[in-house]
């Protein structure tokens, strides 16, 4: 049996009480490596996330003037004391999700980065003032929390989806309520126990727990209370929760799926495409929404790349994360190792080659599968994967791989390496992606902005324009004030 200080059994806060669902109803969270129960959650619905709602209100009240000064400290505590656990957040993620440690342990790190780089930002929410056009007025703007603030999160990083958007709630001035993923539940109460500690006040962080989420979101989505939603996570959710959020208008910040191209050109250093590949695409066993899905070579590297590929795949070492040596673990679940096998026997079928992997493992394994001669038509061209499978496209011409890497709804991440200057700049701008790796498959970086065009959303989280996602740009026109003329 598992153990870590941070599994909060059947309790998650409301209105600064850890508390049950009223039905007494739990339901159990699974370590993807082996099957075990971690612990349990509550079935929390309709009561109890209304009553999350009004204590986020009422805290929304206090927090909304409390100075910035106060939140950066408060903010800054948590941080420490995120720190001051790393090890043991680090193995609560590992636990819940399967990532290795040492995956982990970068997330643990870069989560905490939001609340050490909100913090910072809280004091710099600048107004401006604007040159008068019309006698005897000054103008000024001023930036206020939105309010009241619904976060619906994923399970493929479970720590840092939380920190990206509440750390910029709490330091915009607004409180909210965390419909935490059921998958890594756990996490995200860790996060909220340590808020609390640093001196969050109640109500500022409300956490759900729910075996229906659909239950749960469309109460956040619609509630008149809530002003904004934030949402991580499919497209297809992320949809329905647009049109609910319609009702009131809400203001969304949607990061959505991607089906990001990875494009090596003839004149690549290929031995860095090879390790931006690795990185990019099987990170996390190829479950982050930047993760490189379509991998596009041009012809005369193609067979270079394939065969350096496989030969960095044959080296990964594959198991449960907590042990010494694995570089990649399972899947988040047993579902979505067969979405993975679908994907895998759609290209097969279609005339694909396997050069490595290709197969399921027990569980929620997969194998780290390396396929060559895509069709068009395969499924992988057009669907998000979200696992360990690299399909290496052959192209000849940077017209024809830049309309193939765009025909796609999606629009999260691009990358590409070449060594070509002029062709660097075409290609930043022709992909039609909110980030682009030119050179480089890791580009996560707190202090920059993250996030899609087209169906893979709106907004951007984290960098210096993370905080106006929740906040009110306020107009204040100051008339009667005497001409020297
Ligand atoms: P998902 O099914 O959309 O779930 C995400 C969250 O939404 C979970 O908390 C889930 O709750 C909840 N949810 C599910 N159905 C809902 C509904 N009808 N109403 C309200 N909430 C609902 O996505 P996933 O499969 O877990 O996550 C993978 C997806 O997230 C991928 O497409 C990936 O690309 C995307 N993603 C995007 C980013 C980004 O920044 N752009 C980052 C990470 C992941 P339960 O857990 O209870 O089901």
């Amino acid at each position: 049996m598992s153990t870590n200080s941070f599994i909060i059994d059947g309790k998650t806060p409301i209105n600064g009480e850890w508390v049950g669902a009223d039905s007494g109803v739990t339901f159990p969270v699974y370590n993807p490596a082996n099957g075990e129960v971690l612990g349990q959650v509550p079935d929390q619905r309709e009561a109890e996330t209304n009553r999350a709602i009004d204590a986020a209100a009422a805290a929304f009240e206090e927090w909304q003037w409390s100075p910035v000064k106060t939140r950066h400290d408060i903010l800054r505590k948590w941080f420490s004391l995120m720190t001051e656990h790393a090890e043991e957040l680090a193995r609560l993620i590992t636990l819940e999700n399967g990532k290795p440690l040492a995956d982990a342990r970068g997330e643990q790190t870069y989560s905490a980065s939001f609340i050490e780089w909100f913090a910072a930002e809280a004091m710099r929410a600048y107004g401006d003032h604007i040159p008068a056009t019309i006698d005897g007025v000054r103008n000024v703007t001023i930036k206020q929390p939105i309010g009241v603030v619904g976060i619906i999160t994923p399970w493929n990083f479970p720590s840092a989806m939380i920190t990206r958007k509440v750390a910029a709630a709490l330091a915009a001035g607004c409180t909210c309520v965390i419909k935490a993923p059921s998958e890594t539940p756990f996490s995200a109460l860790a996060l909220a126990k340590l808020a609390e500690e640093a001196g969050v006040p109640k109500g500022v962080i409300n956490v759900i727990t729910t075996g229906s989420s659909s239950t749960v979101g469309k109460i956040l989505a619609t509630h008149p209370i809530i002003k904004k939603i934030s949402f991580t996570g499919s497209t297809g959710v992320g949809k329905v929760l647009a049109s609910q959020c319609s009702s009131t208008l809400k203001k969304m910040s949607l990061e959505l799926g991607g089906n990001a191209p990875f494009i090596v050109f003839d004149d690549a250093d290929i031995d860095a495409a090879v390790a931006g590949a690795v990185i990019c695409k099987f990170r996390s066993s190829g479950q982050t929404c930047v993760c490189a899905n379509r991998l596009f070579v041009q012809s005369k590297v193609y067979d270079e790349f394939a065969k350096k590929l496989t030969e960095a795949v044959s080296k990964f070492k594959v198991g449960n994360g907590l042990e010494q040596g694995i570089t990649h673990g399972p899947l988040v679940n047993a579902k979505a190792a067969a979405k993975v096998d679908e994907h895998v026997q759609d290209a097969l079928a279609k005339g694909a080659k396997t050069l490595i992997g290709g197969k399921r493992g027990e569980g929620a394994f997969y194998e780290p599968t390396v396929l060559i001669n895509i069709a068009d038509d395969a499924v992988v061209m057009k669907e998000e994967t979200f696992g360990p499978l690299a399909p290496i496209i052959k192209f000849e011409t940077e017209e024809e791989v830049i309309k193939k890497a765009n025909d796609t709804e999606f629009g999260l991440a691009g990358y590409f390496f070449s060594r070509d200057i002029g062709r660097v700049w075409r290609m930043a701008e022709a992909l039609q992606v909110g980030m682009v790796g030119a050179n480089t498959g890791l580009i996560s970086q707190t202090s920059c902005p993250f996030g899609g065009v087209k169906e893979s959303g709106w907004g951007k989280e984290g960098s210096k324009y993370g905080l106006d996602d929740y906040m009110v740009l306020k107009y204040v026109c100051m008339g009667g004030i005497n001409s020297r003329r």
